[in-house]
């Protein structure tokens, strides 16, 4: 039996209704679970301990990671920032095609794949690597409602923006207190089909569309995306559907996305995809009136890109998670025409990372190389400093042309870090890592945006999962 002492502590729960007997029932989301002591909810990470609601995942996370804005289905929030993603365990849906189904279902989880985190050292991390965007993200943050609320206030207060990448299957309740705090509301909308929402996702739609809609109208940053799922969700009337929601009750500014789908979870008997689907579906948001609509997890194509809508300038070229800003200024227009183009840019712009051209050649560094092939085209490197040291770590794309000025990382001792390297242009061909001795690196391949891979090396395949497997160590 794995280790799961990640469950033991309790932390004292938000919106909890007390009842008669000690039974507790969750407001958190719109299931308002009743919970008689000893059992708990759903999501199986807030329980009743002693006649009272606990969160069992405070604090308790997958590893933290930097990534891009992008990753997060986010293209009108100061395009190709770095954000600082957090996950955890658990979920209030059971998505039968989920791509995180090893955190988000929380019996899979096990001890090695928990992480500890306190709201300070969260945004410690991010001041210390100048990231300006902390993403709370992947399984679903609306299962550690307490932890999001706690640190998004302290990032707040040190000038960080907020970003909530959610399903969105939440009371109004809990909403009510993410308002306050949360700057980006990254919203996840299955389907406009009732019945597709309880059969596939065993939730329900009604909150969700409410949800989305009152964010939206608390001005917040708002922008959809909806998985097309093969054969089930990829046609043209859920492209409509969705694009009809957003015309009706948010606005033609809000930036759609249609996202391609990789078999998984429960969903392992078909294929992702495919491309003209997509298209087509985009078509149908743009014919609608819908002014930035956008394809999801695919490459080499337009649709990924951002014109003025106004005058058609080309404003942002992307490249799976990277973007490169071309025609849009500080204050969010359009350099060639001055129309507003719907992009919000951070004040003073976000921090660049200081590289050099060449390895220092006294440091005793190992390099480890990565090629892209097939449908991988990220990685998340996880680093380790065991030294007593800060240390120095270096990272570069690797073209056709050679390789890009080497960008410098530095850990303090003891730091474990993580971040994402997504292939930027046609002609890259990988990625290097350099270490010194006293760091241990892995590298995870990241299969498809907004996926946190767990699998250890060695450790094999856990059933029938199709996310890649971490390639190698670099260092044991
Ligand atoms: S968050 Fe939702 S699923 Fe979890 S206990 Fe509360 S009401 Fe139930």
């Amino acid at each position: 039996m794995a280790d799961k002492k990640w469950q033991e502590v309790g932390y004292p729960a938000r919106l909890e209704e007390r009842l008669p007997d000690d039974v507790v029932r969750c407001h958190l989301s719109p299931r308002n679970c009743r919970i008689r002591p000893g059992q708990h909810g759903f999501c199986m990470v807030r329980a009743n301990r002693d006649g009272r609601l606990v969160s069992l995942n405070y604090g308790r996370s997958v590893h933290a990671t930097e990534e891009t804005i992008e990753t997060e289905a986010v293209f009108h929030y100061e395009p190709g920032a770095r954000i600082l993603s957090m996950g955890n365990i658990g979920c209030m849906l059971n998505c039968d095609y989920c791509h995180n189904w090893k955190t988000s279902q929380a019996r899979y989880v096990e001890d090695k794949d928990v992480y500890y985190y306190t709201p300070e050292q969260v945004v410690d991390i991010a001041k210390r690597h100048n990231i300006s965007v902390i993403s709370w993200t992947y399984n679903d943050p609306v299962v550690w409602h307490e932890f999001v609320v706690e640190t998004a206030a302290l990032a707040k207060e040190a000038g960080i923006v907020n970003l909530y990448k959610s399903a969105f299957f939440i009371s109004e309740e809990a909403i009510d207190e993410l308002i306050p705090v949360i700057d980006i509301f990254s919203v996840s909308i299955k389907s406009i089909d009732p019945k597709y929402y309880r059969k596939i996702t065993k939730g329900w739609l009604e909150p969700v569309l409410d949800g989305t809609a009152k964010v939206y109208q608390a001005g917040k940053h708002v922008e959809v995306s909806t998985l097309m799922v093969t054969d089930l969700s990829d046609n043209e009337k859920t492209a409509h559907d969705i694009g009809a929601f957003v015309l009706d009750r948010l606005g033609p500014e809000v930036p759609t996305h249609y996202v391609r789908f990789h078999p998984d979870y429960k969903m392992t008997n078909t294929i992702r995809t495919p491309i003209d689907r997509l298209e087509a579906a985009r078509r149908v948001g743009l014919d609608m009136g819908l002014r930035h609509v956008y394809l999801g997890n695919v490459y080499d194509t337009e649709s990924t890109n951002t014109r003025c809508h106004s005058c058609g300038e080309l404003q942002i070229t992307r490249y799976g998670l990277n973007a490169n800003i071309l025609a849009v200024n500080e204050q969010g227009k359009c350099t060639k025409c001055g129309a507003d183009a719907n992009i919000k840019r951070i004040p003073g712009g976000v921090a660049t990372q200081s590289t050099v051209a060449e390895l220092p050649a006294a440091a005793d560094l190992e390099t480890a190389t990565f090629d892209w092939y097939g449908d991988v085209r990220a990685l998340h490197v996880q680093i380790r400093n065991d030294g007593t040291e800060t240390q120095r770590i270096y990272h570069r794309r690797n073209r056709g042309t050679g390789g890009t000025p080497w960008t410098v990382l530095e850990l303090q001792p003891k730091e474990s870090y993580r971040f994402i390297a997504a292939k930027s242009s046609l002609d890259e061909r990988g990625v290097a890592v350099a270490v010194p001795p006293t760091c241990t690196s892995s590298l995870h391949q990241v299969f498809d945006r907004a996926h946190f891979p767990t699998t250890e090396a060695d450790s094999g395949s856990l059933n029938a999962d199709v996310t890649p497997l971490p390639l190698f160590e670099a260092r044991g």
